[in-house]
């Protein structure tokens, strides 16, 4: 008989406002009194102290606190090697170096890894791989997805806007991603989890009918998020989430003087990858109008020599992986995306 695939999902969801105060409640309802906090440098002193008093109050020790500046391999071996006993958890709180940090931490210990991020700039917090970089040079590392999501939407609205707009910039990728993996699935037969796809395609739609800077705006945006985290734990690949747009974002970090944020990069790309596929650019274009994306890219533009470098270089960066970038040489039609599409104006120098 053929075996259902096994994933193993988040069992604690809280994406709420106050979600963060209760941490330490969370914590304590499944009987882990002692915790590693891995936490981002330089977080308000609010969201410390919110974190820090809701632990005590439950009686949850912090054995280890650890503030993260990098996201190095070299950092979550060390934090492994000298692990305290009796920790039943790994609490990652803040931005995406942390939470890597702590996801691969708690990968290695084999302990639950909670993912309290205190802004959705992109899906990491909930995918079921680690970005660390080893000498230098980022890579993705297979790890588990959280057992515990806690998003705090109070402390994610007082976070910088663009922060949101990156994240929404990553969530829309999933529309490019997915046409991609079909794309893969036309050209060369390489199978398509449908659960995994449909999952993906609908997160972004439920995101798209509220796409709010509000309360509730930001908890369609942690549930999608988390929920394209989970359409990767179940195809056991990247597909549902990442796809050419992905691949262009890649090569700007490698070669951009000064790489922005990746949802920044990845929606950005979304658009042209869209137009390339010859689908959905105009969904994605009314998205970045409502929510200001367009002028947020405007106020400080994208270099067009580094783009063009990085759509050059892009279809070679991951082997076997088809997408648009595949079917033809892209660069032409970028070129002339750039010099007459009216919303890219001012979009690159
Ligand atoms: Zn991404």
């Amino acid at each position: 008989m053929i075996q259902p695939p096994r994933i193993t999902v988040p069992g604690l969801v809280r994406i709420k406002g106050g979600a963060l105060a209760r941490l330490g409640l969370y914590l304590r309802r499944e009987g882990h009194g002692r915790v590693v906090v891995a936490a981002s440098a330089g977080l308000p002193g609010g969201v410390l102290d919110t974190v820090r008093q809701g632990l005590a109050r439950e009686g949850v020790q912090a054995v280890r606190w650890v503030e993260v500046e990098n996201n190095e391999f070299e950092t979550a071996a060390a934090l492994f090697a000298e692990l305290p006993g009796g920790v039943g958890a790994v609490v990652g709180l803040g931005g995406g170096k942390a939470l890597d940090i702590a996801k691969y931490l708690a990968y290695l210990a084999r302990r639950p890894y909670f993912a309290a991020p205190t802004a959705l700039s992109h899906d990491g917090f909930c995918s079921p791989q680690a970005s660390l970089t080893i000498k230098g040079r980022r890579r993705s590392l297979a790890a588990a997805l959280p057992h515990g999501v806690v998003v705090d939407v109070a402390v994610c609205l007082e976070a910088p806007r663009i922060l949101w707009l990156s994240g929404l910039g990553d969530l829309v990728s999933k529309l490019s991603a997915v046409f991609d993996w079909k794309l893969a699935f036309h050209h060369r037969g390489e199978p398509v989890e449908d659960l995994a796809a449909l999952l993906s395609d609908a997160t972004v739609h439920q995101f798209l009918a509220n796409p709010e800077f509000t309360p509730q705006g930001m908890i369609h945006l942690g549930t999608a998020l988390m929920l394209n985290g989970i359409a990767m734990e179940i195809c056991g690949s990247s597909r549902p989430a990442s796809g050419s747009e992905h691949l262009i974002s890649h090569a700007l970090d490698e070669l951009a003087a000064r790489p922005r944020l990746h949802g920044l990069q990845v929606g950005m790309a979304t658009y042209v990858t869209c137009r390339l596929q010859g689908q959905r650019a105009d969904t994605v274009d009314r998205l970045f109008q409502t929510t200001g994306f367009w002028d947020a890219i405007r106020a400080d533009p994208f270099a067009r020599e580094d783009w063009l470098a990085a759509l050059a270089l892009a279809p070679s960066l991951k082997e076997d992986f088809f997408t648009v970038l595949s079917t033809r040489d892209c660069l032409p039609e970028f070129r002339a995306m750039l010099d007459e599409d009216p919303r890219l104006a001012g979009c690159f120098v």
